[in-house]
Order: structure tokens, then C-alpha cells, then sequence
């Protein structure tokens, strides 16, 4: 993500709590039948195997603010556990609450200019291998669904999980919701929690940061929408079919993050072939739709080149009522509104160019972005000054170092120290950073600062060199501190621990 603003609040944590329960449900068994489409890259096929599938059926009321929807997901487990419960993150349902809210407070103006409009998931039955399941919804703002299951889940064995759930979307210009222009149908779906050498991660829908963890799933999604209207979505669109006044769309994605989709009818679109992808911005107003097209694809040319390939066939940039400025999703970034006119074509590119960075540094290599946001956005922020050094060459790329992070931000990180007794550690959870402006300054700007230094210290040849090993060891994964730091110890044959550490720990 890419802020626009400047913010200002404190914030308290309050932690995430499940109750525990018993057994019940069943387990496993069923292979979804997932048809790959024909000329899809082999890596990508090669990269689906033995991922979690979903396929959603979603009916889109756009009147109502609903989308009713069928889901049925194969669960793999893919660790070396058994495991007695499956998790899955309800995040429409921290929408939910006005006084559980997902922003700042003073930004509840800004997220809902209509009023507190609460967004929710309502699930109506849960099957597992077509039994009835026993299930608890819980959590901080009911956005944990727990699964009981009646006999564990062995290594390597699957679940068939079906659910049937309304979403109600709520008038916010948040992540999710709808707007005067569109509606956005983002982290809109139960999607399973991680599971990793922490256990089963369930954080909570932060308001500081991407509070968002995945892995990789292959995915088919049907949503029936009024005509007239245009979607937006990750994967590629397999067909449409218009009946009376509804329209079908089938959207298949294989080894993405999450499925993201944006729907409007006021939608221009233009695109653009960069390499094997297809880029299309999705605007209202087309001439600067333009751009943000040029920047989009300027950028995923580049990326390609500097960090390896790209390997989906679809890029979509959408301007979308997103007061906070950029988000990027799997195959997709939505882009405020106000960055299409009064932001001026500079911060256009700006917020472009960083989530079109973020199909990289999130999308294809992907991390916890709760507890180490500064490997997604700290890399993202970095990608964006190297591109403007190849595109423009290295006078803008240093004035654009000194305007987002040297003097200019950096600068300000000092000022604000002086008033606040800071910690400067950038590796941390984003829930513990006190408020936007230091998550920015740290993250992004330290963040930065961390692979800029790690540039000048290594030499262009091997911190690309770096990259884009780190990029093909991780890629349809997720990847820590230790992954990337030992990419470059092996690239480089030194060790660069401590340059890591002093640049996430220390003070500068
Ligand atoms: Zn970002």
C-alpha cells in the first residue's frame, strides 16, 4: 500500500482472542477438478500443483450491497503437523463494528463521509467432505472462522470445505466497500489463515498497515452482475455470458495471493502488451487513464527486467474510491481517485509504480505482512527509485531518493524524534508502531534506506544479482528476514546479518 496522508494518532492494540473448543466435523478427501486454461506459462502451471483451490460463485446486487456467495475450497495441508482445526480470516466482518473500526479515528470522516456504514459476512452452513461442520466464529471483531474438525488432518492430505455466506458491503472508501464510483470486492472472502512455524497466524484486520498474510491458491470465480457494468478482477477473464439483464463472468487465477475484484459502470478501459501480460487501466477519465497505463506498464517492463519475469497474464490498474491512495492485490492495484486529478501526474506515478512493484515484492514473493512489512514495502519503495533511475536516469533518481527518503523524509524522521522519544527498529509488528506517519517513515523510508545502503556496499552487479535470486528462490511462497539475507550471503559470498540488523535495529 501507499499513503497519501500524513496521520496523526495514537493507537491501542488490543489483541486477538479465539476461544479454544472441542472436536467435532470430519476431515478431507475429493480432488477439486481445476482445469488450467490452455496457454497459461508452464512455470505458472508448474507453480499451481498442489495448492489450496477455491471456487466461488458470487452474485453481485449491486442495489442491495450484496454479494451472495457459494464457496467451495480443497485445503491442503501442506505442513508436517496434524492438524485438529482449520482456520479461515472473515475480514469483511472487521468492517463490522463502529466502535471496532479498521481506520484511525480520525480518519472515520474521511473512511465513511455518509456515516459509520457497517460492512459484514454472514455465513449461512459450512460443509466438510459434505458433512455438516461445527464451527465458531470469534475473534476481534468476529473475523476468525474456526474449524472443527472430527479426525485431524494429516501432512499432505486435503479437505473439501464448502460454505454459503452473504457479504454485505459497506459506503467506505476504505479497502472495502463502495463508493460514489465503484465497489470493491477486496479481501471480500473466507480465506484460510497461514500456517507456518508459528502455528496458525490469526491476526486481526490492523489499521496500521497491510494486515494481510497468504499463501499462494489457485483460483475460479464466477460472479453474476448487473449489465452495464465492468469487472475488474486477478486472473484472467475465461468467458462472459450475458442473460437477460446479468451478466456471468468466469475468472480463473492459478498461483495468486488472494482474489481481488473491483466493479463499476462508469469504467473506460485501455491497454497495453508488456511481454506475455496484458495491461489494462480501468478509469473515468481515459486521458489520464493514459498514464497511469504508461506508468503501469513502464514499470512492469522494467520489474521484468531487473528482477525476473512476471509470469501472469494479466495486470489490471483501477481508479477506485480509495481515500488512502494505493493497494495492490494479485494482478491488480487500485488507485485513489483524487490521484487521477487534483494529486497531479507525479504522485500518479509515484503510487503506480510502487504497487505495480508490490506484484513482486507481495504478490509473486510473498511474507507476513503484520510482523515483517519492511521486506514488502521497504523493497517496493526501493523498486520505485530504481525505476525512476532507468526511466529518467540518475539525477531524478537521486532527487527522488532525497524527496521521499534522504533529506525529505528522513529529515522529518529526526524532526519528529526530537519530540518523541523514538524507537527506530523498522522490523516489528505493524501493530506496534504508534501511529502512520512513523509506520511510513520506518517501513518505507528506513526500509529503503536498508536496500539502498546494501546497494552502495555491494556493487549493481550483485545486489540485482541478489534480487533476483531472491525472486526465483521465493516466488508463490512466503519468505522472511533469513531468506533474504541468506540470498545475498550466497550471491555475494559475505555476510550481511549485521548490515541487515543495524539497519532494522539500530538508530541511523
Ligand atoms: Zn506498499
Amino acid at each position: 500500500m501507499r499513503i497519501e496522508l500524513r496521520k496523526h494518532t495514537r493507537y491501542l492494540f488490543i489483541s486477538v482472542c479465539i476461544a479454544a473448543l472441542l472436536l467435532a466435523g470430519l476431515y478431507f478427501s475429493g480432488m477439486l477438478e481445476f482445469r488450467p486454461g490452455q496457454h497459461l506459462p508452464p512455470r505458472l502451471v508448474h507453480a499451481s500443483k498442489g495448492l489450496n483451490q477455491y471456487e466461488i460463485q458470487a452474485e453481485f446486487n449491486p442495489d442491495a450491497k450484496t454479494l451472495i456467495c457459494r464457496q467451495k475450497v480443497e485445503y491442503i495441508n501442506r505442513s508436517e503437523d496434524q492438524l485438529t482445526h482449520l482456520y479461515f480470516h472473515l475480514y469483511p466482518n472487521a468492517y463490522r463494528y463502529e466502535d471496532k473500526p479498521v481506520f484511525e479515528k480520525n480518519e472515520m470522516k474521511r473512511a465513511y463521509p455518509n456515516g459509520f456504514s457497517p460492512g459484514h459476512l454472514e455465513l449461512d452452513q459450512v460443509l466438510i467432505n459434505g458433512v455438516q461442520a461445527d464451527f465458531v466464529v470469534g475473534g476481534y471483531s468476529d473475523n476468525v472462522l474456526m474449524l472443527i474438525l472430527k479426525k485431524n488432518l494429516d501432512p499432505r492430505h486435503k479437505a473439501v470445505i464448502e460454505m454459503d455466506y452473504t457479504v454485505v458491503l459497506p459506503n467506505c472508501l476504505g479497502r472495502f466497500g463502495y463508493g460514489d464510483n465503484m465497489y470493491k470486492a477486496v479481501n471480500w472472502y473466507p480465506i484460510a489463515s497461514v500456517y507456518d512455524e508459528a502455528g496458525w497466524n490469526l491476526d486481526r484486520y490492523y489499521s496500521i498497515g497491510d494486515p494481510f498474510y497468504s499463501d499462494a491458491a489457485n483460483y475460479r470465480v464466477q460472479i453474476q452482475a448487473p449489465a452495464g457494468y465492468t469487472i475488474a478482477a486477478t486472473g484472467d477473464m475465461k468467458s462472459r455470458k450475458q442473460e437477460d439483464s446479468r451478466v456471468t463472468w468466469e475468472f480463473n487465477a492459478l498461483a495468486v495471493r488472494d482474489f481481488a475484484w473491483l466493479a463499476g459502470n462508469k469504467y473506460q478501459t485501455a491497454s497495453k502488451q508488456v511481454g506475455r501480460t496484458r495491461v489494462t487501466s480501468y478509469s473515468f477519465t481515459p486521458e489520464i487513464g493514459e498514464k497511469a497505463l504508461d506508468y503501469a506498464a513502464e514499470s512492469l517492463a522494467y520489474f521484468n527486467e531487473a528482477f525476473g519475469e512476471y509470469p501472469y497474464t494479466q495486470f489490471g490498474v483501477v481508479e477506485s474510491d480509495f481515500y488512502i491512495g494505493g493497494m495492490e492485490y494479485p494482478n491488480l492495484i487500485m488507485l485513489d481517485h483524487s490521484l487521477y486529478k487534483e494529486m497531479g501526474d507525479d504522485y500518479l506515478e509515484l503510487v503506480t509504480v510502487h504497487e505495480t512493484a508490490h506484484q513482486w515484492w507481495y504478490g509473486l514473493v510473498g511474507n507476513n505482512q503484520i510482523r515483517d512489512a519492511w521486506l514488502d514495502e521497504g523493497l517496493a519503495e526501493y523498486s520505485t527509485l530504481l525505476y525512476y533511475g532507468h526511466r529518467y536516469g540518475q539525477e531524478k533518481a537521486e532527487e527522488m531518493y532525497k524527496s521521499l527518503i534522504g533529506e525529505g523524509k528522513y529529515k522529518y524522521l529526526e524532526w519528529y524524534m526530537l519530540s518523541d522519544d523514538m524507537d527506530e527498529t523498522i522490523h516489528r509488528p505493524s501493530y506496534e508502531f504508534t501511529d502512520w506517519v512513523i509506520y511510513d517513515l520506518l517501513v518505507y523510508g528506513k526500509g529503503a534506506m536498508l536496500f539502498h545502503s546494501l546497494r552502495q556496499e555491494m556493487g549493481e552487479e550483485l545486489f540485482f544479482k541478489g534480487l533476483q535470486s531472491y525472486f526465483q528462490e521465493n516466488r508463490f511462497q512466503n519468505a522472511g528476514k533469513a531468506d533474504i539475507i541468506r540470498t545475498f550471503n550466497q550471491v555475494s559470498g559475505r555476510d550481511w546479518q549485521h548490515h541487515f540488523d543495524q539497519w532494522l535495529y539500530d538508530g541511523v
